[in-house]
């Protein structure tokens, strides 16, 4: 008897220059579709207009969701041109608007990144502005997601910077859920707590092999790529962010309450090194220091471009920010902001002013 059913990309593929063969590799999914509705942003418009992108389908339209905002219009355009398939190119965005009109009309998505700053890349939640406020909502993802390094390694360094944060997040999320199995009796899902390590360990694992130079090579931006499918994968298995989201994540939402206003990645990227350190991770801890330093993550307050009186306040206010145990509830705000001086000490220490 099935009892549970879940929704994964059916297909990936990374490789160079592969924007020139999309609709050959969708057909070689053995997918087929005649009417495609093409959702971009202004980059994503510009490689379509530009033809950088084949897009041999029949029958074409094309929505750039920067310019056309109003997700409802979209949604019912799409409808109307009876469009079989959503092409969503561009960044989080774009990808966040087609996953929630990609579930509300049931029509499928395919997606092409052109950054890859976060594992929403395949992940079933969207960040949507609903009334001027943002809202985290459940969506389906995407069936097939198709990556170009050409046009992720032209992308900006800080959103590559902000994958690997949010990747790398994935090693102190997982110790938060075994503390939490442990200690409140939470459901842990072995399966979905493995993927997540797995996905994050692998970077760790090639950059203590010397598999990368810079942030830019091939290899590095195809394990990203990777990677952040497979965090969104464990997150679709255990039905919830909870492998890859713990009080890293709790210190990035009570950053964004305080309006720190950095990155998604950056911030939990940045997180994961002091929420390490309270596990006691010192061996993962100093690994993920040294790859942050090969690729100038940025580690210090000045370059974080944020003051480490606020960084406290979030600090002080995570526990509460959404009921998720982690090691910032077993422990006490004193105990922490204790912590936080001798993780100063011992790994930024000068650079904090
Ligand atoms: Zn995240």
């Amino acid at each position: 008897m099935i009892y549970r059913t879940v929704n994964f990309p059916i297909f990936s593929r990374i490789d160079k220059g592969i924007i020139q063969n999309l609709s050959d590799i969708i057909k070689e999914e053995n997918l087929f579709f005649k009417k495609v509705a093409i959702l971009t942003g202004n980059y994503g418009e510009k490689l379509v207009t530009e033809k950088k992108i084949d897009s041999h389908f029949q029958d074409v339209v094309l929505i750039n969701v920067r310019k056309c905002k109003d997700i409802s219009y979209i949604r019912s355009f799409i409808i109307h041109k009876k469009a079989e398939l959503i092409l969503a190119v561009g960044g989080g965005s774009v990808n966040d608007i087609s996953k929630y009109i990609s579930m509300e009309t049931s029509i499928p998505l395919i997606y092409v990144p052109t950054i890859l700053s976060n594992d929403g890349i395949a992940s079933p939640i969207s960040i949507i502005k609903i009334n001027g406020n943002y809202k985290s909502l459940g969506t389906t993802p995407p069936i097939g997601i198709i990556a170009d390094i050409e046009v992720i390694s032209k992308s900006p360094k800080i959103f590559l910077l902000s994958g690997l944060g949010d990747l790398i997040s994935n090693l102190s999320a997982i110790l938060d859920w075994e503390l939490a199995n442990r200690e409140i009796g939470e459901k842990i899902d072995i399966f979905a707590k493995n993927i997540a390590f797995s996905s994050a360990i692998n970077i760790l694992y090639n950059f203590r092999k010397g598999k990368y130079d810079t942030i830019f090579e091939s290899k590095f931006i195809e394990d990203l790529f990777n990677g952040l499918i497979m965090s969104a994968i464990s997150m679709i298995i255990a039905k919830s962010s909870r492998p890859a989201s713990g009080a890293e994540h709790n210190i990035s939402h009570a950053m964004d309450k305080l309006n720190i206003g950095k990155l998604h990645g950056i911030q939990v990227g940045f997180a994961t090194l002091f929420t390490l350190y309270l596990h006691g991770a010192k061996d993962i801890l100093e690994d993920v220091l040294k790859l942050y330093k090969q690729f100038n993550f940025p580690i210090y307050f000045t370059s974080l471009e944020i003051s480490e009186k606020i960084f406290i306040e979030a600090l002080k206010l995570a526990p509460f920010i959404r009921s998720r145990y982690t090691i910032l509830n077993k422990l006490s705000l004193d105990f922490i902001i204790a912590k936080f001086e001798e993780f100063k000490r011992r790994y930024i220490k000068c650079l904090t002013f």
